[in-house]
């Protein structure tokens, strides 16, 4: 061990190497820049009333019978007859039925491929741990940057291109208005892994029923897998498909992760699930099921036993009115933000499956967007940029807020900008 002294303290450096994979991961994750930005604005205008239609975090409070599922539950944990410590690791089995028959009702899904977790951010990480630093990768462009930040972080990047911002071992797949959000996969290399979210964050792209056969049948003619994402499905008002699982051939070739986060408003709480089907299996037959339950036993060891019965809560016949009024809130909202821009003359995507619009400035950057935005009007939106190059010239707004501040944003939006 090196000691250095540094300002009067003795200051201890290890003798252990930094990751090589964590010195990949671009400097200056999306979120802490942004913060970053709204304190130095705050500074510059410290009587400014900020608005933030920037992280994509709930707003709303929980429904009481949802709230109050769980603090009975909690109340029994300090009582002798209601104590319980570690529930099964792949999740409480009631809660894992009533997944499999609320979220995927005639699909065919069972309970013990359900697994529950404490989040969809952690399970994609257990799904890279899963398949391993070998394996290739493809994912939106633009898209949530979980899938490609965990990449870098297993190691499937091969050598670090800064200049292009792109990675070997990462195929990043276009999705914009020109092409309906859907890749051309004709233009897109094999790789093992296919990331794929819908509705997408942060374009609000639900993938059509078309896009999903072609997206299965690529999957089945590639032998790739398909991690799919449908954290969001909840707001989808159309007939596009809730899950990949609507779409025949889906059980041999995919895996979908989703969340209570966006869904009943569960951001703190931490409450997800991860569908591995019994009838998925890599190349030598072994069933994909045994390793993640591996996964899940080694690494994980279950969710909270009250954030499960609050799940619980959220999927029976009252939880799931409250639940669907919560998101009405957000889509309201997001029909609010999304009339203002088009009344402005600007091309807006998103916004009707779900809670984030996807507003298109031809010719700009998108950091000079939101700083603009930003210095007129006192509102945090999100750059595209930070979601993938192919987001440049967008910019993310979130209707994770309350009615009187959309309104309010609104109003700044079509006097300063309109
Ligand atoms: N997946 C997508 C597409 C998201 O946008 C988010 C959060 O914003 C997550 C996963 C994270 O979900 P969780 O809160 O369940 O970890």
């Amino acid at each position: 061990m090196k000691n250095k002294v540094k300002m009067g303290a003795i200051v201890c450096q290890l003798r252990v190497a930094r990751n090589a994979n964590m010195e990949k991961l671009q400097n200056g994750y999306l979120f802490p820049e942004i913060g970053m930005r709204q304190i130095m604005h705050m500074e510059k205008y410290p009587n400014a009333k900020i608005i933030s239609l920037g992280i994509g975090d709930t707003t709303e409070p929980l429904p009481v019978f949802i709230a109050s599922a769980m603090s009975k539950y909690s109340h029994q944990l300090s009582t002798k007859e209601g104590y319980q410590g570690y529930g099964a690791e792949q999740g409480n089995k009631e809660l894992r039925k009533a997944i499999a028959a609320t979220m995927y009702k005639d699909m065919g899904i069972r309970d013990t491929e359900v697994f529950i977790s404490d989040g969809a951010q952690c399970d994609i990480s257990r799904i890279q741990l899963l398949f391993g630093s070998n394996a290739t990768v493809a994912v939106q462009d633009p898209t949530f940057p979980a899938y490609v930040d965990s990449s870098i972080i297993m190691g499937q990047t091969g050598e670090y291109m800064s200049h292009t911002g792109k990675y070997g071992g990462i195929e990043y797949m276009k999705c914009g208005p020109e092409n309906m959000f859907f890749p051309d996969f004709a233009g897109v290399p094999r790789t093992d892994i296919i990331f794929f979210c819908s509705p997408n964050n942060p374009t609000g792209h639900a993938a059509a029923r078309e896009q999903l056969e072609q997206l299965v049948e690529v999957a089945t003619r590639n032998g790739s897998v398909i991690v799919y994402d449908s954290s969001y499905s909840d707001y989808i008002s159309d007939e596009s498909p809730t899950s990949i699982y609507e779409i025949p051939g889906a059980k041999e070739v995919a895996i979908e992760i989703s969340s209570f986060s966006k869904l009943a408003g569960f951001t703190g709480i931490r409450l997800g699930w991860t569908v591995v089907p019994h009838e998925l299996s890599y190349s030598n037959g072994f069933p994909v099921h045994k390793d993640f339950d591996r996964i899940v036993c080694t690494c994980f060891n279950g969710a909270s036993n009250i954030a499960q019965r609050g799940g619980l809560a959220c999927l029976s016949k009252e939880g799931r009115k409250a639940t669907k009024n919560l998101i009405e809130v957000y889509k309201e909202n997001a029909r609010v933000l999304t009339d203002t821009f088009a009344s402005m003359g600007l091309e807006v995507y998103g916004g009707t499956n779900s809670p984030y619009v996807w507003v298109y400035f031809p010719g700009r950057k998108s950091w000079d967007v939101f700083t603009e935005i930003l210095e007129k009007t006192h509102i945090i939106t999100v750059p595209g940029t930070g979601f993938g190059l192919g987001g440049e010239g967008f910019i993310r707004v979130s209707s994770f807020n309350t009615r009187e501040c959309i309104q309010e944003a609104c109003h700044r939006l079509q006097n300063f900008l309109g």
